[in-house]
């Protein structure tokens, strides 16, 4: 054994451990990768289950006193230090005492490199952490440090078969209403199932709150991690019947196996994880998700867009703009009366999207409250200019439920129509049926201020999936507007075509007027109006555009 022409040798360590390590409380230790010998002070020897303070073959050696479950990760993180690819070694994980019982320990070392900067070294300390186990003390697992540790060293996570992320739905309610002792007892009987179900083959961790995570690291497969996913599931619904029936609660799961695991660093296979959890649970939770990369791909364009909208909030709402589209009074020769505003985004690098898919991101986020707000204030501000042409022109405003349930919207408007000298019967309020299923207290109270203050308000998208005739006549609104996906099929199927006649007789003969949407062409037009319509919205009289376009074209000269 010989490190001639270095600065660092083995004997010069030994001898230093050798002489301090009587006084310390730790054990310290020395590597020494080249030859494959292992030193640690002889206190070692006395309370583990080390065979000698010096042996060789360490990782084999290693296999007498750590413990069989802990041994892999511990030769993974060594392979990984002999390679040169990591400066640090700090692991915790079990040695066994004298009586072969395990013991936590925690072991931190530090390479050592030649002054060619090959790895010679690793020297550090081991000591005991008692019964500040590694292990959570509710769930006796694992925790997310030994788990990132194992997937870092693990060379590219080739043999990985999948990762599995348990969550349990709900589990914030369950503690809120069983308190949280009773929260830690379900979180210490599900790892108990967990571990009572998985195989020998798996290793589980504890990540946070509410989530584990069950590792195979190799082999198997989806298949194989779905059915493990449904017998854990009866595993716990059992542990709930042991229970009475208690608290009852489910659990979802995000799977994600082959090729994804391999992708990115841990940190990257972690969020992975994440998101498969996210999805099952956003796909109605009790069920599992497998990963799927176009799946995450748009999730990652919505997390972009909806940055990009909150960039543009905070940056004087650039990039938002409000179209006008024009709203024709078929009982008025088809004058021009108002407008029903609609909003428009382009991104930062000059992508439109539509209000479809931007509108549901403004909802779910919140900012549809401030961009709202924005869109009340720009409507209103050009209804009181173009009722400098057109008196009694009214614009036509969408609000989402969103807005209703979170913001005070009936002094949010009250304010901008004061402060812009128009009559509340100048602004048109647009709800739809489907976003308040059944019509709560709380909106039926706003539904009823607005009107109050001579607000009208049109129930949009009528002859969509949600709507009924019997809310009609419980919400009287002063319009009912009828989708246009129900316009296109009333103008080429007979059925509908008869549907739409009725409906609008029966509103008609509760006083309420109709709008018909997407009338497109002169055609449509003509079969349309035996029904008998007030009002037609459609590009046929015009698409939606700016106010400066919507004012040349429709206002000046009207
Ligand atoms: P909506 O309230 O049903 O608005 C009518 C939609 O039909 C608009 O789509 C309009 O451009 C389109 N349209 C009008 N006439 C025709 C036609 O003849 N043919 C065809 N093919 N389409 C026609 P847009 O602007 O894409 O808006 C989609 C939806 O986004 C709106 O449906 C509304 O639900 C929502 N939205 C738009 N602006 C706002 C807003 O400021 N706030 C809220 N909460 N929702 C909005
Ligand atoms: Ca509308
Ligand atoms: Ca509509």
């Amino acid at each position: 054994m010989s490190n001639e022409g270095n600065k660092y040798s083995f004997e010069n360590f030994r001898n230093v451990i050798g002489e301090y390590a009587s006084c310390m409380d730790d054990y310290p230790y020395v590597l020494d990768l080249k030859n494959d010998v292992y030193y640690i002070s002889e206190k070692a020897v006395e309370r583990f289950a080390v065979p000698a303070a010096q042996f060789s073959d360490v990782s084999k050696t290693h296999e007498q006193f750590v413990y069989s479950e802990d041994y892999q990760m511990l030769i993974d993180d060594l392979a990984f230090i002999a390679a040169g690819k990591k400066e640090e070694h700090d692991i915790q994980y079990r040695w066994l005492d004298k009586d072969k019982k395990p013991i936590w320990i925690n072991c931190k070392g530090r390479l050592l490199r030649s002054e060619t900067g090959e790895p010679m070294f690793m020297i550090g300390c081991v000591n005991e952490i008692g019964n500040v186990s590694r292990a959570d003390n509710v769930t006796g697992m694992f925790r997310m440090n030994v788990l990132r540790n194992r997937l870092s060293v693990i060379e590219d996570r080739k043999s990985v078969g999948y990762i599995i992320r348990i969550g349990i739905d709900g589990f914030k309610e369950l503690n809120e209403k069983f308190g949280y002792d009773y929260g830690d007892y379900v979180l210490n009987g599900i790892a108990n199932c967990v571990i009572g179900v998985k195989s020998n083959l798996m290793q589980a961790y504890y990540a946070h709150s509410d989530e584990f995570i069950i590792v195979r690291y190799d082999g198997g497969d989806a298949r194989e991690a779905h059915k493990f996913y449904k017998k854990l599931r009866r595993r716990i619904d059992d542990f709930i019947e042991e229970n009475k029936y208690e608290a009852f609660y489910t659990i979802s799961a995000g799977i994600l196996c082959g090729e994804h695991i391999r992708e990115g660093d841990s940190e990257d296979v972690l969020k992975l994880s994440q998101f498969a959890l996210h999805k099952a649970k956003q796909n109605g939770r009790n069920q599992d998700y497998i990963f799927d990369k176009a799946d995450y791909e748009k999730f990652i364009y919505k997390q972009g867009v909806l940055a990009s909208m909150r960039r543009s909030v905070a940056n004087d709402f650039e990039g938002f703009e409000l179209y006008f589209q024009p709203l024709v009074d078929m009982y008025k020769k088809g004058r021009i009366y108002g407008a029903e505003s609609l909003l428009r985004y382009t991104m930062e690098d000059g992508t439109q999207i539509s209000p479809v898919e931007f509108i549901p991101l403004l909802e779910e986020s919140g900012l549809i409250i401030p961009v709202g707000k924005w869109v009340f204030e720009r409507a209103i501000e050009m209804c009181s200019r173009c009722q400098q042409y057109v008196p009694e022109f009214k614009v036509s405003i969408n609000i989402s439920y969103v807005q209703v349930l979170k913001s005070n919207i009936v002094r949010e408007i009250n304010n901008i129509i004061k402060n812009n000298g128009v009559t509340p019967g100048s602004i048109v309020v647009e709800m739809t049926e489907s976003g308040y299923l059944e019509f709560t207290p709380v909106v039926r109270e706003i539904w009823e201020e607005l009107r109050q203050i001579g607000i009208h308000i049109a129930l949009d998208d009528f002859g969509t999936g949600y709507s009924n005739l019997s809310s009609i006549s419980v919400l009287m609104p002063d319009v009912v507007k009828l989708d246009r996906g129900f316009t296109e099929k009333a103008l080429t199927n007979d059925y509908e075509n008869e549907l739409m006649q009725h409906i609008i007789s029966m509103v008609h003969s509760i006083n309420l007027k109709i709008c018909i949407e997407g009338v497109e062409t002169e055609d449509d037009l003509a079969r349309l109006m035996p029904m008998n319509p007030e009002f037609i919205q459609g590009y046929y009289f015009g698409r939606p555009c700016g106010e400066t376009e919507f004012v040349k074209k429709f206002m000046i000269g009207s």
